[in-house]
């Protein structure tokens, strides 16, 4: 069955003079020929954004946001029954939404954020926002609305969806009949995602969740392993259980630039996923003045875990007192020491500074402290 066939059936059916709805089924040209399954979420004959006020229905507890009126009519079901276990209405944050309230946005938060206007499924009328958990991916609300939600004809789009690089957890869209895929599959994916915390040592925390409800999975096994990022070679760490929040914790020394990855390797009712970080080593740039005409400054590099580090480009900088800009004077990479010295001779009080700038995936950049020298 059709959305548009199921929308003239349910708003035949269900009561209108509760109140639910602000206009009429019949206001709206929906003899139109388009079908949600084939152009997406038109409706109508209008266009994205540019549905009049008439054809709309407003939410009932928020009568400034609006949705196409069978979405609505389903949404207040849903209410209900949300209702019934948070004691509270779904938090609406926004619904339709015109092209011109588009365009503000994408001026606002740029494209790959906000939607192009025009293409939004919120000038379609059948898309929500929705915030006080149920916008939060892993919270208890956000799984019960992806559990509950489609018995109502809502889900979330696949791009939405944790584990998307476009995730949006309080994005929800109605579908009416037409419910993804996914969501019926009963070997559902699951996405692992990674925290971290700390410098030395760091700390990895990975998540594993259900792609189609992002509740958490305890207990189940997630394997850690560790290579080099400039080796092949691949250490396990071992295999760990997930904790009651489905996490696993790996605290580490980053001696050496690493990835470390975490498996889970699915069970019959769930299917596998993988997460890798890489981790990059942290490093300390430290400095001394010579005392002499010139003076000689020396800088030695080193990683947090006191391995020397050779033939890294490394700077010396300079700021003349009372100034705040500090000026490369020399550049050089560091000798099998770790150490690059140079000579300077100012000619008014300076501090001076060493400086490695990192290297991209691998090591964190450092300053030595300022060396003050005076004339
Ligand atoms: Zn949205």
């Amino acid at each position: 069955m059709s959305v548009l066939s199921r929308t003239l059936t349910l708003l035949a059916a269900l009561p209108l003079a509760m109140g639910l709805c602000v206009a009429e089924a019949n206001a709206a040209p929906l003899s139109s020929s388009v079908s949600a399954a084939t152009t997406g979420a038109e409706w109508g004959g209008y266009e994205n954004g540019k549905i009049p006020a008439s054809a709309l229905c407003a939410i009932s507890w928020q009568t400034v946001d609006h949705l196409r009126c069978d979405a609505a009519v389903r949404f207040e079901a849903l209410n209900t029954a949300y209702k019934a276990k948070w004691g509270a209405n779904i938090c609406v944050n926004d619904a339709y939404r015109s092209y011109a309230k588009q365009v503000a946005l994408y001026d606002e938060l740029g494209p790959g954020v906000a939607a192009v206007p025009g293409t939004s499924n919120h000038g379609w009328g059948v898309a929500v926002d929705l915030g006080c958990g149920v916008g939060i991916f892993g919270n208890a609300r956000h799984v019960w609305f992806a559990v509950n939600a489609p018995k109502y004809g809502f889900t979330q789009p696949e791009w939405a969806l944790i584990g998307s690089s476009r995730a949006e957890a309080w994005h929800w869209q109605f579908f009416g009949a037409d419910l993804p895929t996914y969501l019926t599959t009963t070997k559902p994916a699951t996405v692992a995602t990674v925290a971290s915390t700390g410098t030395w040592p760091r700390t990895l925390t990975a998540a594993i969740s259900k792609r189609n409800t992002s509740a958490l999975l305890a207990g189940v096994p997630v394997t850690i392993t560790r290579r080099s990022v400039t080796g092949t070679t691949v250490t396990t760490v071992g295999t760990y259980p997930t904790d009651a929040a489905g996490q696993v914790a790996y605290t580490f020394y980053p001696k050496k630039p690493t990835v470390v990855t975490f498996t889970y390797a699915g069970s019959t009712d769930s299917l596998p996923s993988t997460v890798s970080v890489t981790v990059k080593t942290p490093t300390v740039m430290t400095g001394k003045v010579t005392v002499g005409s010139p003076n000689t400054l020396k800088g030695h590099l080193a990683t947090t875990g006191g391995t020397v580090m050779a033939a890294r480009t490394v700077y010396l900088q300079r700021r003349y007192a009372g100034s705040s800009t500090w000026t490369t004077v020399a550049s050089g990479s560091t000798n099998s020491n770790g150490d690059f010295s140079s000579t300077q001779q100012p000619k008014r009080a300076t501090y001076y500074r060493f400086y490695f700038p990192g290297v991209s995936g691998q090591y964190v950049r450092d300053y030595s402290p300022s060396l003050y020298v005076t004339y």
